[in-house]
C-alpha cells in the first residue's frame, strides 16, 4: 500500500517523491508507505485551506456545517470495522481498543455537529447611547499536529472542534500512525465536505511539522505530543504571534484512600495503565495508596498484573505492542534504572508465545515503593509500567500528587464526601475523577493540562472557545 497526502479532496504525491515506510508494531515489519511531506507540500495544503476558508467552506451557514459533520459521523459509524482494522494494525492496538477509538471519533463529530450553530457571542450593557456585542469568529486556517497513540480520537477532538468553529484545517499526523486519518479525510470528501476544508500532509515532525508551525499562513496551532516538542512548537509559533493549544504529557496519580471501594477501583487502576500499552497521555502511571491498606492493595494489584496477557493486535488481548523499537528501548531503559536503584518489580504480565519476536512487546510491570523523587515516579515512561508508593495522610497524598512537573489528570478513590471535595480542589490537574478514571472517554468533558502538561482545552464545548477568536463590536448610536 502506498498512501499519498490528502489535499483539496485529492490524493497528492509529495513534492520530490520521497516516502516513509510504515511498520506494523505487532511484527516489526514494514507493510505500507506514506508520503514524506516537506515545506512545499505544507504550503500547498495551507493555500488550499485558505481558499476553502475564503470560499465555499467559509461562507457555509453554521447549521449546514453541522449537517456535514453529522453526515461524517454517520459514515464513520457505518465503517467502524474498517477503521478498527486500520487503527489496530497501524498503532498495534488490541481490536477492542481500536474499535473504541473508531466509535469515539464518530461521537466527536456527532457532538461537534450539534455545536456548530450554538457558538454565539453576547451583548454587553454599556454606556447610554451604545450597543456592544461580541462575535465569536473562526481564526481562518488552523494547523493540527497529532501523535501516534490515538490518531482517530485526537483527530475527532481537535479537527472536529476546529471545523465546528468554522476554520479550515491542515493536519500533520505522526509518521508512525496516520493511515486511519487519510481514510477519514477521504470519507469527509465523499460525504460532501468542500475542497480544502480538511487537508492532510504526512511526514516527519522536524520536516513537515516544523514547516506547518512556521508557515505565516497558519492562524492557530493545536499541538498534541511530548512536552519537549510542545515547547519548541510554541516558540516557533510565537514568531508569527500565533496562538497555540498544547496537549502534552502526564504522570497522572491515582490516589487510593483506606476507605476506598477497592473492588471498584482495581480494574480501573489496571486499565488506566494497560490501555494502549500505557502509551496514553492520561495514563494513571502512579498509584498512591494509604499505608494502612498498602500491602493488601498491592497484593490485589499484583494478582491482577500477573493475569494480564500481551500479544498482537489481532489477538485482542489485554495489551498490544509498543509503537516502535525506540519506544520499547525507552521502557527497557526506565526498567533497568529501576533495577539498578533497587526498586522491586512486584508483578508482571505475560507476553504470549504466539507474539512474534520481531514485535515491540513489553509485559505490564508493577513496581513497588518507588521513591517519590525517582525518575520512575517523576517522568513519563509511556509504557505499561505502574509506579506504586504509600502515603500516610491526606496532606502527604496532595504533596505527592502535585509533586511532578505535570498536571493532566488525577483519580481519587475515597468514600468520604468532604475529602472528595477537598481533593478535587487541592490536586493540580486539568481533570480530576472521583471514584472513576476518565469517565469512559468523556467527549463532552473539557480536557487539557496545567504546568508541563500544557494549556488550552480540547473536547467538550469549551474547545470551541479555543478555536474561535472573540471580536467586540461597540456601536454608538446616541
Ligand atoms: P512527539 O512530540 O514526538 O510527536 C508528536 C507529533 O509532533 C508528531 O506528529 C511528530 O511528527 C510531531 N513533531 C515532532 N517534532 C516536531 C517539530 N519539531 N515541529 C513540529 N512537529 C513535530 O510525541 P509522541 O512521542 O509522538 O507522542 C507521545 C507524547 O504525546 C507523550 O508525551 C504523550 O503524553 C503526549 N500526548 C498528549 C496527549 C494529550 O492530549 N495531552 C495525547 C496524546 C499524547
Amino acid at each position: 500500500m502506498h498512501a499519498k497526502h490528502f489535499i483539496g479532496n485529492r490524493h497528492v504525491n509529495p513534492h520530490g517523491g520521497l516516502n516513509i515506510a510504515v511498520i506494523d508494531p505487532s511484527d516489526g515489519k514494514p507493510y505500507a508507505e506514506i508520503a514524506r511531506g516537506n515545506p512545499h507540500d505544507i504550503d500547498l495544503a495551507i493555500q488550499t485551506a485558505r481558499a476553502a476558508f475564503e470560499g465555499e467552506w467559509g461562507r457555509m451557514p453554521a447549521a449546514e456545517r453541522g449537517r456535514l459533520l453529522h453526515r461524517l459521523s454517520l459514515a464513520i459509524t457505518e465503517r467502524v470495522e474498517e477503521f478498527t482494522q486500520i487503527e489496530a494494525r497501524d498503532c498495534g492496538k488490541p481490536l477492542k481498543q481500536a474499535r473504541a477509538d473508531a466509535i469515539a471519533v464518530a461521537r466527536y463529530f456527532e457532538f461537534y455537529a450539534g455545536a456548530c450553530d450554538k457558538l454565539h457571542g453576547e451583548t454587553i450593557p454599556y454606556q447610554a447611547g451604545y450597543t456592544v456585542l461580541t462575535l465569536r469568529e473562526p481564526f481562518g486556517v488552523t494547523g493540527h499536529i497529532i501523535p501516534w497513540n490515538y490518531p482517530l480520537q485526537i483527530f475527532g477532538r481537535s479537527i472536529g472542534g476546529s471545523l465546528a468553529a468554522g476554520n479550515a484545517c491542515v493536519v500533520k499526523p505522526a509518521e508512525d500512525a496516520c493511515l486511519s486519518l487519510l481514510r477519514l479525510a477521504e470519507l469527509a470528501a465523499e460525504v460532501g465536505f468542500p475542497v480544502g476544508a480538511i487537508n492532510i500532509v504526512t511526514g516527519y515532525g522536524n520536516e513537515a511539522g516544523t514547516a506547518l508551525v512556521a508557515h505565516p499562513g497558519i492562524d492557530h496551532v493545536s499541538f498534541t505530543g511530548s512536552p519537549a516538542i510542545g515547547k519548541l512548537v510554541a516558540q516557533v509559533a510565537a514568531n508569527n504571534h500565533v496562538p497555540v493549544t498544547l496537549e502534552l504529557g502526564g504522570k497522572s496519580p491515582q490516589i487510593v484512600f483506606a476507605d476506598a471501594d477497592l473492588e471498584l477501583a482495581l480494574p480501573v487502576l489496571i486499565n488506566a495503565i494497560v490501555q494502549n500499552a500505557g502509551q496514553t497521555c492520561s495514563a494513571g502511571s502512579r498509584v498512591l495508596i494509604e499505608r494502612s491498606i498498602y500491602e493488601r492493595a498491592m497484593d490485589k494489584l499484583a494478582d491482577a498484573f500477573e493475569r494480564l496477557r500481551v500479544g498482537p493486535a489481532q489477538m485482542d488481548l489485554d495489551c498490544g505492542p509498543l509503537i516502535r523499537q525506540q519506544q520499547q528501548q525507552r521502557v527497557w531503559d526506565f526498567l533497568s534504572d529501576a533495577h539498578a536503584d533497587g526498586i522491586a518489580v512486584m508483578a508482571q504480565g505475560t507476553i504470549v508465545p504466539d507474539a512474534p519476536e520481531s514485535g515491540f512487546y513489553q509485559a505490564p510491570t508493577l513496581l513497588r515503593d518507588v521513591p517519590f523523587d525517582h525518575r520512575l515516579a517523576q517522568q513519563e515512561v509511556f509504557g505499561p509500567v505502574l509506579a506504586a508508593m504509600p502515603f500516610d495522610d491526606e496532606a502527604q497524598a496532595i504533596k505527592l500528587a502535585n509533586g511532578t512537573q505535570f498536571g493532566l489528570v488525577a483519580g481519587v478513590w475515597t468514600e468520604n464526601g468532604a475529602r472528595q471535595m477537598r481533593m478535587a480542589r487541592a490536586v493540580r490537574a486539568g481533570q480530576v475523577f472521583i471514584n472513576n478514571y476518565g469517565a469512559g472517554g468523556g467527549i463532552e468533558l473539557p480536557f487539557g493540562g496545567v504546568k508541563a502538561s500544557g494549556h488550552g482545552r480540547e473536547k467538550g464545548f469549551e474547545a470551541l472557545y479555543g478555536f474561535a477568536t472573540l471580536k467586540t463590536v461597540a456601536i454608538r448610536h446616541g
